[in-house]
């Protein structure tokens, strides 16, 4: 089940960001127009977090006041709740992204409020979110394993999903936070997620911490999903979830997807350089083998 198009959103300059030295807004500006020559048509641009806990994305505001510059890409920004939705609101954001963290411990650690204190605020995000014009994604994170808690019943994802979609939320996503995922166990919820909700626009988060990212990747859109997150280079991880490493790496979602005929609208050879300009941003290497390797010799005339 090889679907014609799956839309990519690059989150390099928020995941990838946010575990590393606060990065200036200039440079931040400069991997932008790297990512915009890809044809990515999704950029998960900052968030709106406490600048305490993220000092690598404080200048979140800052960043959202530059996007005009970049009129065909759909930005978004992640929010951990009420007070962020309305800070990225009042900067201009209209795709937010507003993520639960399936299992306590990390929902806790992400955002000092329980799992159900979380999902109690869905629907008042929403309302705020579509009051503006905007568009809200629910992120399930922890979706499959907590740092904290060990393996995330999987009656919770679903049962996040299922209210997320009762108070309107346009679009879900299932997030492996911390790489523990297997295509095996990203089958079964994908399935659930469809056998219980039905038609939903279903998005999905991997990182590569064991090696299986692009597996899971695969796996779930041949199971339905329509949305994936990567960013460039396989920059990421996240600052509560201790072992966490790179996300998938744009670059090699593109190449592995262009080989199925899968339109994404990324531009392989384009995303192998943004992957080059990521890592002078960041000031060291980034783990994707297809930036160290390159693309394939193609064939003699
Ligand atoms: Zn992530």
């Amino acid at each position: 089940m090889i679907p014609e198009a799956v839309s990519i959103r690059e989150v390099g300059p928020r995941d990838g960001l946010q575990i590393e030295d606060p990065v200036p807004l200039d440079a931040k500006i400069r991997l932008l127009d790297a990512l915009a020559a890809t044809g990515v048509p999704r950029i998960e641009a900052t968030s709106f977090v406490s600048p305490r806990a993220v000092p690598a994305l404080a200048d979140a505001a800052d960043l959202a006041a530059e996007l005009y510059r970049w009129p065909n890409i759909e930005f978004s920004a992640l929010v951990a709740g009420v007070g962020g939705t309305r800070r990225a609101l009042e900067a201009g954001i209209r795709t937010v992204e507003y993520v639960v963290s399936a299992a306590d411990g990390h929902s806790q650690a992400n955002t000092k409020s329980s799992t159900s204190e979380a999902v109690a605020r869905i629907e008042e995000i929403v309302g705020l979110v579509h009051d503006a014009g905007g568009k809200v994604e629910v992120i399930i994170a922890t979706a499959w394993d907590c740092p904290f808690d060990g393996p995330t019943d999987q009656e919770r994802p679903l049962w996040i999903a299922e209210h997320a979609v009762k108070c309107g939320a346009d679009q879900i996503s299932l997030a492996d936070t911390i790489g523990t995922a297997t295509p095996g166990r990203v089958a079964r919820l994908v399935d659930s997620v469809h056998s219980r909700l039905g038609e939903v626009n279903l998005g999905a988060h991997f990182h590569n911490t064991r090696g299986v990212g692009l597996a899971c990747a695969l796996t779930a859109v041949e199971h339905g999903v329509r949305y994936l997150d990567a960013s460039v280079g396989g920059l990421g991880g996240c600052p509560f979830a201790p072992g966490a490493s790179g996300n998938i790496a744009t670059e090699e979602l593109a190449f592995m997807l262009a080989d199925l005929g899968v339109d994404t609208g990324v531009d392989v050879a384009e995303a192998i350089r943004a992957a080059g300009v990521a890592e002078d941003v960041v000031g060291h290497a980034v783990p994707s083998n297809l930036l160290r390797a390159g693309l394939p010799r193609p064939a003699a005339e």
